[in-house]
C-alpha cells in the first residue's frame, strides 16, 4: 500500500488540507474541475480527471461543495471508482447529508473499497493552521488507518459511530455556529448603533458571558480580528450558500427525528435571504453587513 494520497476539491477548505498533507511528506495527485484551484496547490501532480487522481493511491479524499457533486465525481464516467484499487480507503470530508452519506457507504461496498465521512470544522483558519476538528462515521478500523492522514491536515479526530455519523455531528455543530453567527453580528449592530466602539464591545464579550467562536476568533466586525474573511471584504471563508446548504440539510435531519430546531430555521432563511440578494459567494460573517444595512 502506498502513502499516496488523491485529493479532489481544492477550494478554500481542500487548498489548504491537500497542501499540509504535501508539506508533510506525502505524494498528492489533486484534482478540480477549477483548473487554477489545482494548480494552486505546490507540489502536487495534477489530474485531468478523478479517476487519474484517484490511481495508484490507498487514499482517496474528496472536499467538494456537496453530497450530488461527490456522488457525480465517484460515479462518473473518469470518476473516482473508475480508477480507485479495490480495497482501498474513500474519505469524504465535505458536509452532506447524511443520508447522502450512507449512500456513498453502500455504493463504495458494492464495489469493493470502503467508505469514510469525515466533514471538518475550524473554518478556513483551521484548514490554514491545521487544527481542524476531523467527525468521522464509519468503521473503527478504517478510521485508524485514516488517523495519520487526517492528523496531518487537523489536530483532532473523532469517531461518532456508523455512516453518516460524522455528518450528524458536523451538522449539529454548524447549527449552533449559524445562530451564534448571526447572534454576534447583531450584538455588534445594536451596540455600534448605539455608540459602543465594536473592538470594545468585542473585548467585553469576549471576557464575558457572550463569548464565542464568532466574537473571538471570527468577529464578523470588519478588521477586529486580522487575516479572516471580514477583513479581507469576506471573500475565500465559508460562503453563505454552503451555510445556508447545511441549514437546509440540519432542518432534514431534524424532521426526520421530529426534533424542533427554531434557531436553525431562522438562522437559515436570513442565510437564503442573502442568496436572493445576491451575497452568496460571500462569506458567512457578512450578515453582519447584511444587518446593518446602508444607514
Ligand atoms: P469551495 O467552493 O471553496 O471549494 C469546492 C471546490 O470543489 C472548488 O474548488 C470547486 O471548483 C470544486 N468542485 C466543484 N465541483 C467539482 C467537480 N464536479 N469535480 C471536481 N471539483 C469540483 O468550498 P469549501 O469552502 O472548500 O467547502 C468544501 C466543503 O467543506 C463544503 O461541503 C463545505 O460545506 C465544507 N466546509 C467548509 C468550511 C469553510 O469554512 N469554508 C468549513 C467546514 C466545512
Amino acid at each position: 500500500i502506498s502513502n499516496n494520497v488523491g485529493f479532489i476539491g481544492l477550494g478554500n477548505m481542500g487548498a489548504k488540507m491537500a497542501s499540509h498533507l504535501i508539506k508533510k511528506g506525502r505524494k498528492v495527485k489533486v484534482y478540480d474541475v477549477s483548473k487554477s484551484a489545482a494548480q494552486s496547490i505546490q507540489g502536487a501532480q495534477i489530474c485531468n480527471s478523478p479517476k487519474e487522481a484517484a490511481e495508484d493511491n490507498s487514499i482517496v479524499i474528496t472536499m467538494l461543495p456537496d453530497g450530488e457533486i461527490v456522488k457525480e465525481v465517484l460515479q462518473t464516467e473518469n470518476g473516482i471508482l473508475k480508477g480507485i484499487k479495490k480495497n482501498s480507503l474513500f474519505i469524504d470530508c465535505s458536509t452532506i447529508e447524511p443520508k447522502s452519506a450512507q449512500e456513498l457507504a453502500k455504493i463504495s461496498k458494492k464495489n469493493s473499497i470502503r467508505f469514510l465521512d469525515a466533514p471538518v470544522s475550524g473554518g478556513v483558519t483551521g484548514a490554514a493552521a491545521a487544527t481542524l476538528t476531523f467527525m468521522v462515521g464509519g468503521d473503527a478500523k478504517d478510521v485508524e488507518e485514516a488517523k495519520p492522514y487526517l492528523l496531518q491536515a487537523g489536530a483532532k479526530v473523532f469517531h461518532c459511530g456508523d455512516y453518516g455519523a460524522g455528518q450528524v455531528a458536523k451538522l449539529c455543530n454548524n447549527l449552533i455556529l449559524a445562530a451564534t453567527m448571526v447572534a454576534t453580528a447583531e450584538s455588534l449592530n445594536m451596540g455600534t448603533k448605539l455608540g459602543l466602539d465594536p473592538k470594545v464591545l468585542t473585548d467585553i464579550v469576549n471576557v464575558s458571558t457572550g463569548r464565542s467562536w464568532t466574537s473571538e476568533t471570527y468577529n464578523p466586525y470588519p478588521g477586529i480580528v486580522k487575516n479572516i474573511p471580514p477583513a479581507n471584504n469576506y471573500e475565500g471563508g465559508f460562503m453563505v450558500k454552503l451555510v445556508a446548504k447545511d441549514l437546509g440539510l440540519a432542518e432534514n435531519a431534524a424532521l426526520q427525528c421530529n426534533a424542533p430546531v427554531p434557531m436553525t430555521a431562522l438562522s437559515h432563511q436570513l442565510y437564503r435571504t442573502l442568496i436572493s440578494q445576491g451575497f452568496g459567494d460571500k462569506d458567512f460573517a457578512y450578515i453582519y453587513q447584511f444587518l446593518k444595512g446602508v444607514n
